[in-house]
């Protein structure tokens, strides 16, 4: 029997990825999971066309909320030729029933503990409708099989050291998703650290951790990078910021490599925060969080959500200075979205609030999908827009990297460079995120209103939301 795995990608951006900096783990991982006997190939569709007139006898398609459409007109496609499907990832686990309409088995929650009984199932033509996986140990995971990966794909190993995270914010489903908190052997992760058959230096060197929160666990985290310091690799992941609080830590990561650290930061306002139920996130504490981590030469990357119940339109536009303030060297701007399976999505229902979605697009992270406590929800999306014009301006990522350059060491560096250049070539090119088509939102981004959040430092030509907005319709069908 041969195996596809399709990892799922729907375009976010109107001309697409300037370049496409790392791949997703899970069609990797499956595919090292999956017996020698029977061949496996993965197609990342955001990097490589889709071949419907495969010689695989079993699809497997993996995809989150934002990309559920295309996932099902993929199986579709799949289908109408003969080929057997199989589907998982976060939306099947929380919409399994959805899922099963359009393919002809489910993988719901964490695979590994089902993979081998559902290939087996579907070898002997007897594929069940439902495989449930259940959270198991991390003990004895295989080495992604990187060599499957396209060369498209700037960074190429990636690494899980960890899953789950002690926390529980409104609006994620890692929790729900990834119950507990488990970690790989140290061994384990430092031999898929020192796997080293990559075609390029950087390869070689950087290693990103998909992890939810590495650093969770302080005597896990400090034995492996104890252990990963003699491989001097240069390496990334996301944390929370309470790790600034701890010396010994910050020591160990400047020892191993660390050039880069992604913190879920979320938002400035002490309603919003409590809304986001972050309690772990300290408003006045950003500013010292992150210049701990930068009097190591570390990048701190910062994601910021816009939505939440205490935000309005100007506290979002607003966002873009204060994110430069707190010393943020990568923003990363989304919209709240109410993923089922949250803690969000339950109170949005009781309050019903939730937005009837014409297509799943309304879950890609870049549009509104329900309707914000102060303001319209046409509004939020043209403040989110706004805010990503202005901390994408020319004149906000130069401020950025001068600050880079005198405080960030050379890999870090050179992160910074690339991840300010790849979003400020975006806004340069008029390329900001799809605006879904739907009426309704084209009053607001129409609007006078909108003169709040345009940019006056920029020339005249450079103020408008409305190249945004023209890229909804051809992007809306893209
Ligand atoms: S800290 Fe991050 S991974 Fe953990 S629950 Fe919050 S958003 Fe999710």
């Amino acid at each position: 029997m041969k195996l596809d795995i399709v990892v799922t990608y729907q375009p976010r951006y109107p001309k697409g990825h300037e370049k496409d900096f790392v791949p997703p783990l899970t069609g990797i991982h499956l595919a090292a999971l999956t017996p020698a006997r029977y061949p496996v190939r993965v197609i990342h569709q955001q990097v490589q066309p889709v071949d419907f007139d495969t010689d695989a006898d079993l699809v497997a398609i993996s995809f989150f909320s934002g990309f559920a459409d295309e996932a099902y007109r993929l199986a579709g496609e799949f289908r109408a030729r003969g080929k057997r499907v199989v589907m998982g990832g976060p939306h099947v686990t929380f919409w399994p029933d959805e899922a099963l309409a359009h393919c002809d088995a489910v993988v719901a929650g964490e695979a590994e503990s089902v993979w081998g009984r559902m290939l087996e199932d579907a070898a002997a033509g007897a594929l069940q409708r439902r495989y449930q996986g259940e959270p198991s140990s991390l003990a004895e995971l295989p080495t992604p099989r990187y060599d499957l990966l396209p060369d498209a794909f700037f960074v190429k190993r990636v690494v899980q050291a960890t899953r789950g995270c002690p926390f529980s914010c409104s609006f994620c489903c890692v929790p729900a998703m990834n119950p507990g908190f488990r970690v790989r052997p140290v061994e384990e992760v430092l031999r898929d650290v020192a796997y080293d058959a990559f075609d390029h230096w950087w390869q070689r060197k950087i290693v990103w951790f998909w992890d939810d929160n590495l650093t969770a666990k302080r005597d896990y985290i400090k034995a492996l990078l104890r252990a990963m310091r003699p491989l001097k690799r240069w390496w990334l992941t996301q944390a929370s910021m309470d790790i600034a609080e701890d010396r010994e830590l910050l020591d160990l990561m400047e020892a191993s490599g660390c050039i880069g650290v992604f913190f879920g930061i979320e938002t400035f306002g002490a309603r919003s925060l409590a809304s986001a139920h972050k309690p772990q996130n300290q408003v006045a504490r950003y500013r010292r969080a992150i210049a701990a981590l930068h009097k190591r030469g570390i990048c701190v990357m910062a994601g910021f959500v816009v939505g939440f119940d205490g935000d309005t339109p100007e506290s979002i536009v607003a966002m873009a200075d204060g994110l430069y303030d707190i010393g943020v060297d990568v923003p990363f701007l989304s919209v709240l979205t109410p993923y089922r399976g949250t803690a969000l999505y339950e109170q949005l229902e009781r309050e019903d609030r939730l937005l009837p979605c014409p297509t799943s697009q309304f879950y890609n992270g870049y549009n509104v999908a329900f309707e914000p406590a102060l303001m319209r929800a046409d509004e939020l999306l043209a403040a989110h827009r706004a805010l990503w014009r202005r901390a994408f301006s020319p004149g906000q990522v130069a401020r950025r990297l001068a600050r880079a350059a005198r405080t960030l060491r050379p890999g870090a560096l050179m992160m910074a460079t690339a991840m300010n250049g790849f979003y400020g070539l975006k806004r340069l090119r008029g390329n900001a995120p799809t605006v879904i088509s739907e009426e309704g939102f084209d009053d607001c981004l129409d609007a006078g209103a909108l003169g709040l959040f345009m940019d006056s430092t920029l020339p005249p030509d450079d103020r408008r939301i409305h190249p945004d907005r023209a890229t909804a319709g051809s992007a809306s069908t893209s």
